[in-house]
């Protein structure tokens, strides 16, 4: 069966076209860490060889920038770099790189005082003098303070929604037009929601799937799933990442998971369901990648996912973040919330600190909360 696409730009990154009626193009990101250079090109290798279409790297100091330059010479892939709050980074990773991606929602921690007009004119410009496309990458965990879901009339997708029309907007009228954008968020439903009432107003601007956070394997893939099946069976979605909490030796699975997705869809085996059973518990966990400060955070996913099965029935979600970058805003939103540091787990109640603790110690410490939530939830005292 051939999918039916939207009819949007074509957004040329590297060697790979994303939109325009080319291929869906599969994604992943490293989760060595950059400045280990023979790590991180091993790992290039290695999801190149899976498939991938283009690759991530995350760059978040001038040390990173410096391995990203040693890694570009020694891979042909088409790299691109996510720039957290320091936006200045981008004149240092653009020449080895095909593609930049910013967040609407970090531009408003770095030299404050400035408009983020600015600051995405001179990330435009700079992609422009390197030969880069743009992802405009919209996140559910960092989206713009300004935009408050009051000011939408309680539509919580409100903000999402505003912040990535008024940067398309807005790179349109600088002249910038080669640019995707995605929308994400950890909750498959939300991501259906924003990416068909997105392409209905946009379908010219070529989208980046995913579902961010999915988690792991085999839950992680289900959830991707079902968004993408009820997305890209009716043209919305030009690449895609599948999310997944996985070791770094198994990283390559994103790619094979998204090929596979992508051929049960052409081939019509779509499951008929939308629901993934958000109504039972939630495991949310970050894919990781070389921000993460402790390798044990891929273990204690799993067994988070092991000790809440008896809380199986309950509407509750829990977050797994595997650094300070993303986890602490990230974690937010959830009934309770870990994010790793180097030697400790701190432990939330949506945006409350619970405080931290050892990673042999958080388990018994998360049951005792998960406990009080299932009581306060079923409105019984403990
Ligand atoms: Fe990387 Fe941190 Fe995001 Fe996990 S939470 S994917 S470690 S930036």
């Amino acid at each position: 069966m051939e999918l039916r696409r939207n009819p949007t730009r074509a957004v040329r990154v590297g060697s790979c076209t994303i939109g325009g009626g080319h291929p869906i193009a599969v994604q992943s990101m490293t989760a060595t860490h950059t400045q280990d250079i023979d790590a991180t090109v091993a790992q290039v290798l290695d999801l190149e060889k899976a498939g991938a279409d283009v690759i991530r790297i995350a760059v978040d100091s001038p040390k990173d920038a410096a391995a990203l330059k040693e890694i570009r010479s020694q891979v042909k892939a088409n790299l691109s770099v996510d720039l957290q709050e320091n936006y200045r980074l981008a004149e240092q990773v653009a020449p080895y790189v095909d593609k930049i991606r910013y967040n609407p929602g970090h531009l408003y921690h770095h030299e404050r005082s400035k408009p983020w007009q600015e600051k995405v004119a001179y990330i435009a410009q700079v992609a422009k003098d390197h030969d880069c496309a743009l992802r405009v990458g919209v996140n559910c965990g960092s989206v713009d303070p300004a935009k408050k879901v009051d000011d939408y009339g309680g539509d919580e997708n409100g903000p999402l929604l505003a912040s990535a029309f008024e940067h398309c907007e807005y790179l349109d009228s600088i002249g910038f037009t080669r640019y995707v954008v995605s929308i994400k968020d950890s909750d498959p439903k939300n991501v259906i929601e924003v990416n068909k009432r997105f392409a209905l107003q946009r379908p010219d601007i070529p989208l980046h799937l995913g579902v961010t956070e999915a988690g792991l394997p085999p839950d992680g893939i289900i959830k991707t799933r079902i968004a993408f099946e009820q997305l890209i069976s009716q043209g919305i979605g030009d690449t895609i990442r599948v999310s997944l909490t996985v070791p770094n030796n198994r990283k390559h699975e994103e790619i094979e998971a998204g090929r596979k997705i992508l051929a049960d869809i052409a081939a019509g085996r779509v499951r008929s369901f939308v629901d993934f059973g958000l109504d039972t518990l939630n495991i949310i966990s970050c894919p990781s990648c070389s921000r993460v400060e402790n390798e044990a955070f891929i273990d204690l996913a799993q067994q988070v996912k092991e000790m809440t099965a008896y809380a199986k029935d309950h509407k509750i979600t829990i977050a797994v973040m595997g650094c300070r970058v993303n986890g602490p805003g990230e974690t937010d939103d959830a009934d309770l919330g870990l994010w790793c540091g180097p030697n400790h787990v701190n432990l939330k109640k949506g945006p409350v600190e619970l405080g931290h603790f050892k990673y042999d110690e958080i388990l018994p410490r998360l049951k005792q909360e998960l406990d009080l939530v299932i009581a306060e939830k079923s409105g019984q005292a403990l």
